[in-house]
């Protein structure tokens, strides 16, 4: 292969386009700078680091305008431990989810516990969406709000039946897709994509329903692990506390980011700020006749995570090396997709002008390649 140079003004600022981890702003590492020695390596029992665990259960609560008793969780583990935590503490005997994509199959596992009664599985092949739909004897309905492994989003509706709750995997679309969380019940996400900070965590905004289900689960003869009881997470929270040690680091990365957002316009402004480059990238790709969108039906085409099927003449790993070897990284396609396809992570911290830059720099080694 010849060797490809992408001159260096066609190139992004910063060439971070993952889907998560993701971009970190270079500010959220200076506010950690200033914590140096007054947060980071102090107690998460005292003072300064329950104060970050308060301004971040309040940042989220300013972001989202949550509804009156709807509260702000925070706990260690991340999404995936959420998904666990739920099928113990959330799912009275059955959930129906909406599968789409690897994150969302991975709650449907979780929901197949032996304590419940089998999940209502509502499949759809990746690169399309699947919806639910109220039926009887459901009492929790799960979705992801962005599909994360193939760049599918969903608009988010409430399903209304004999007082279920609705549960959305928001981990990619928090902080990035604007939304109404009246509609929904669980709010839940790790903060590594749009928040910019690193795995490890999970955040949830839930609704007075949502707490006294938790409340009432606990309160029964189920066995829950302390690590995954979602009644103890409530009651830490609410003392903004965490169960167990929390990565003060990352704690500090998602503050400055929730301030950074809500300082700049909130729900709005990372709302439009992601639109604005996925919507560059989809009216790149509808001019280039080697690459299409692989979300067909565009309503549900991620503004946060953007899939590009490539043609076959194009070869998707040739171009993805040639961009890496120029710091323009974690573009490759969800690993097991397996498909000629590049993902871009437009999330809330990645300026659109270096997705423009971005797209630029696809066409040029593109236009190269043997
Ligand atoms: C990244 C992601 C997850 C996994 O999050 P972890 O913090 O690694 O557990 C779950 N769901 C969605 C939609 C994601 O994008």
């Amino acid at each position: 292969m010849t060797e490809i140079r992408i001159p260096a003004d066609l190139l992004p600022q910063d060439g971070r386009f993952g889907s998560g981890p993701s971009l970190v702003r270079t500010q959220q590492l200076d506010d950690l700078m200033d914590r140096a020695t007054t947060v980071i390596g102090t107690s998460h029992r005292q003072q300064p680091v329950k104060q970050l665990v308060h301004d971040i259960r309040e940042g989220i609560a300013d972001l989202y305008r949550v509804p009156d008793g709807y509260e702000v969780l925070l706990a260690n583990g991340g999404a995936s431990a959420f998904w666990d935590a739920a099928a113990f503490g959330l799912i009275e005997k059955r959930a129906q989810t909406a599968v789409f994509g690897e994150f969302s199959s991975k709650f449907a596992h979780s929901a197949s516990a032996p304590w419940l009664e089998a999940p209502d599985v509502r499949e759809a092949a990746a690169g399309s969406v699947a919806r639910l739909e109220a039926a009887e004897g459901i009492d929790l309905y799960a979705t992801a709000h962005n599909e994360t492994s193939t760049g599918a989003m969903v608009s988010i509706e409430r399903v209304q039946h004999d007082g279920a709750l609705t549960m959305v995997d928001a981990t990619s679309a928090a902080g990035g897709i604007a939304v109404d969380l009246s509609a929904t019940d669980v709010y839940y996400f790790s903060p590594q994509k749009n928040f910019g900070s690193d795995g490890g965590l999970w955040l949830a905004v839930v609704s007075p329903a949502a707490i006294e289900r938790i409340e009432r689960i606990a309160a029964s003869d189920r066995f829950i692990p302390e690590f995954l009881s979602l009644k103890h997470a409530i009651d830490n929270s609410r003392k903004d506390q965490t169960l167990n040690t929390p990565a003060v680091a990352s704690l500090s990365l998602l503050e400055s980011q929730v301030r950074w957002m809500n300082e700049n316009g909130g729900l709005e402004f990372v709302d439009a700020r992601t639109r604005q480059s996925s919507n560059f990238l989809y009216e790149w790709i509808a001019h280039n006749p080697w690459a299409s969108a692989f979300v067909a039906e565009e309503q549900y085409r991620s503004q946060v995570v953007v899939t590009i099927d490539l043609d076959e003449s194009v070869n998707g790993k040739a171009v993805t090396s040639v961009l890496r070897e120029h710091g323009i990284v974690d573009i490759e396609p969800y690993r097991k997709l397996g498909r000629n396809q590049l993902r871009v992570g437009t999330f809330a911290s990645v300026d659109p002008v270096d997705v423009s830059s971005l797209a630029d720099c696809i066409t040029y080694v593109v236009e190269r390649l043997d």
